[in-house]
């Protein structure tokens, strides 16, 4: 069976529904290596990310904070998609779907469940809400101390 356009976009709202809605690892993180501000001044998107790192691998991802529903889903879905990658995967990972939404994914790339973020290509103030939680771990991941804005 395969899936219409138009099932394929409520699945992905779906998705996007269900990780607003109970968020995964969306907590504090005790003893976390890295924390890092986001702000997302266009929307009024604002989290907290928390990053455990073992030799260079992300071994554990949380936030905290509060959007809209696409900046929500879009940290969940981050969290759980970097866990037990090096830190160099994530950032090419970033780039890549930085790419998704702005411009073209990199052919034969396999995004998961990040997928469903695609869609807000087409609503461009959305893909800030969409990258501030990238943005936000990309900081916490070279150490920067200022709060990542989307501008
Ligand atoms: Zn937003």
């Amino acid at each position: 069976m395969s899936l219409s356009r138009g099932d394929l976009r409520e699945l992905y709202q779906e998705v996007i529904f269900d990780h607003n809605r109970s968020p995964r690892n969306f907590h504090e993180m005790e003893h976390p290596d890295r924390v890092a501000e986001g702000h997302n001044p266009l929307c009024g998107d604002q989290l907290t990310l928390y990053v455990r790192l073992d030799k260079g691998v992300v071994a554990d991802a949380s936030f905290v904070g509060h959007g809209c529903a696409i900046s929500t889903a879009s940290a969940s879905l981050m969290t759980e998609a970097v866990k037990g990658h090096t830190v160099e995967e994530v950032e090419a990972l970033f780039r890549d779907f930085h790419a998704l939404l702005t411009d073209a994914a990199p052919p034969g790339r396999d995004f998961g469940k990040l997928e469903v973020l695609a869609g807000v290509k087409e609503f461009p103030v959305r893909v800030k809400c969409a990258t501030l939680a990238w943005h936000t771990l990309h900081n916490a991941l070279i150490g920067a101390g200022d709060p990542a804005k989307t501008e």
